[in-house]
């Protein structure tokens, strides 16, 4: 026992220090976390009949990999003691002190959830954005959580095939909905590949099987080949100086092989990337370089060079692409970074947040690292260029926080996209960030499946949804509530357009229309209005009451046109009332 402690251990030391070094002290706390969650295990069983321990000692291990602080590792190791033990988290606190409790309940509030299907009337999406609002709200609190989750997922998505077979479909298509899309949005590519294809296993086992015998022969093949052209790359990089740190082949994986085949009619020779080359060389300078030179030696495909470079992915991938007529004609795809972008394209943020913290101070690590999601994590590009202006770490996280990701919410669109915007934003402002259309033709908004007044101030986590009305026309009033810029400048140039329109002349009309609340009314209320082609201004619900009374307003004060509108909406199922008034 003692001995296999032992390896097991040094195994896990082993991982830390080949990405950094390790003091003493935090030798010690892994050491303490390791026995700790080893004795709280102590006879619990994985469904393959592991011991329970190998699975946190698995996700530590992945931790390590990634090159994280010592703090998110001890927590790794310790992160299904508090779920599936005896031991409490006030006893974790006291053993480990705050940081890393507060690491391990992250992680344990994130795992509450469970999936019950329509049962208890949870619909799958419901619990897919459930769980996907849960997952951004920890990422804007402590990046960390999520490595671990991550990690955690990782194995046990490894050893998926223990489990019952309805488990694995939704374990699998869980991680095929959330985790890799969120790995990939973390710039974690190689993590977000191998969920994909882990998934891939149990959410199209045929097709996996198809596939996977398909392609054995051809890649066998087809790495020959690159073994054939690699000496011919490699002279004529060292002709121009050019001593790559590395020439490998990446092969396609399985599930994003597969994906492209449906758009080729599942015609395996149309793919060109089965086998990639990928060249690792030392300075940008040399990425271009290395490019010209295999063009030289091949012709390149026309319109298949991408400059990643210049033009990095919205995740912050950077890397040169191209395709050329290699040997006998036939065509190979080469990929060509530096070390770094080699490093950041695997791991994503994980490696910028190692990076970041290697350089930085004790105090730097204490203060507690705290990163958000951004719509397309753009900002991973910026953060690189940021903080090479910054020679103090502790002032580089400092000014971070306050342009990121202070004064920030995050919302959701019902397919579950994260849209962010500045706090005390509204619907109008969620509808103009989607799209200027949907912007200028909203007419009421739900948060969270209730409908919520235009002026409602949007919290982190809520689900928006926009209701539009056809050619409906923004309204001036949004002026006094809007925060975005791109919101005001939009209903200040439509106010503009329509110069004779809405802003001076009072030709409006307000409907006040007591309903019985169904699902659906306003939606029918304002089609009846579209219908009659009168622009909706502004829609007012109030909320909790159970004949609530909606106050339209609309852009027309032409009594015959108000009175056959009356008729029709009086006819609407769930109107009570109707009565209006120029305004
Ligand atoms: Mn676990």
């Amino acid at each position: 026992m003692e001995k296999f402690k032992n390896f097991q251990f040094n195994n896990l030391l082993e991982a830390v220090q080949s990405k950094r070094n390790l003091s003493q002290e935090e030798k010690i706390v892994l050491e303490k976390a390791f026995e700790f969650a080893q004795k709280a295990h102590l006879g619990q069983k994985r469904k393959s009949g592991d011991p329970y321990f190998s699975h946190p000692i698995e996700a530590a291990l992945k931790l390590a990999e990634w090159g994280l602080d010592t703090p998110t590792i001890a927590a790794g190791l310790l992160h299904d003691v508090a779920e599936d033990t005896f031991t409490s988290l006030e006893i974790i606190e006291k053993t480990f002190g705050k940081e890393i409790a507060f690491l391990v309940n992250g992680v344990t509030k994130l795992g509450k959830l469970k999936y019950h299907g329509a049962k208890n009337g949870t619909s799958k999406e419901e619990y897919l954005a459930e769980n996907l609002r849960k997952m951004i709200l920890a990422i804007s609190e402590d990046l960390r959580v999520v490595f671990i989750k991550l990690a955690d997922r990782l194995h046990n998505m490894k050893t998926l095939s223990a489990l019952p077979h309805l488990k694995q479909k939704r374990v699998a298509l869980e991680s095929s909905e959330i985790y890799a899309p969120l790995a990939y949005r973390l710039g974690m590519q190689n993590l977000a590949g191998e969920l994909e294809d882990l998934s891939f296993i149990y959410l199209h086992p045929q097709e996996y099987k198809w596939l996977s015998e398909k392609i054995k022969d051809r890649f066998e093949e087809r790495v020959k080949y690159l073994e054939k052209a690699k000496p011919i790359v490699e002279e004529a990089l060292k002709k121009n100086n050019i001593v790559p740190q590395k020439i490998d082949y990446r092969a396609k994986r399985i599930s994003s092989l597969y994906k492209k085949l449906l758009r080729f009619d599942m015609n395996l020779e149309q793919i060109h990337d089965l086998v990639a080359f990928r060249i690792i060389v030392n300075t940008v300078e040399e990425c271009y370089a290395a490019l010209g030179i295999i063009h030289q030696l091949w012709p390149p495909l026309p319109g298949r060079i991408k400059d990643y470079i210049a033009l990095p992915k919205s995740n912050g991938y950077r890397s040169l692409h191209t395709t050329v007529f290699c040997l006998n004609n036939k065509t190979a795809e080469f990929q060509i970074r530096t070390l770094q972008m080699h490093e950041e394209a695997e791991n994503g943020i994980a490696a910028h947040w190692a990076y970041t913290q290697s350089k930085g101070t004790k105090e730097f690590l204490e203060s507690g690292v705290v990163f958000a999601d951004n719509k397309n994590l753009q900002w991973v590009q910026q953060l690189k260029n940021w903080q090479n202006e910054f020679s103090d770490p502790q002032e580089f996280l400092k000014s971070l926080k306050v342009d990121f990701f202070k004064d920030r919410v995050f919302a959701i669109t019902p397919k579950g996209e994260v849209v962010d915007l500045p706090l005390g934003a509204t619907p109008v402002d969620f509808a103009y960030h989607i799209h200027t259309a949907i912007g200028d033709q909203c007419v009421g908004a739900k948060v969270n499946n209730k409908i919520v007044p235009l002026d409602y101030q949007i919290q982190s986590g809520d689900v928006v949804e926009i209701l539009i009305q056809k050619s409906k026309k923004p309204s001036e009033s949004w002026l006094k509530f809007v925060k975005t810029e791109g919101a005001k400048r939009r209903i200040k140039s439509a106010a503009k357009k329509s110069a004779s329109g809405f802003l001076k002349i009072p030709s409006q009309t307000e409907f006040k229309i007591i309903v019985k609340d169904r699902i659906g009314i306003l939606k029918d209320v304002s089609a009846v209005i579209s219908r009659s082609h009168i622009n909706i201004s502004s829609v007012n619900v109030p909320k909790g009451v159970n004949f609530p009374a909606i106050k339209i307003i609309c852009d027309t004060n032409n009594k015959e046109k108000i009175e056959k509108l009356v008729v029709k909406l009086r006819s609407v199922d769930g109107v009570k009332e109707v009565s209006h008034r120029l305004v």
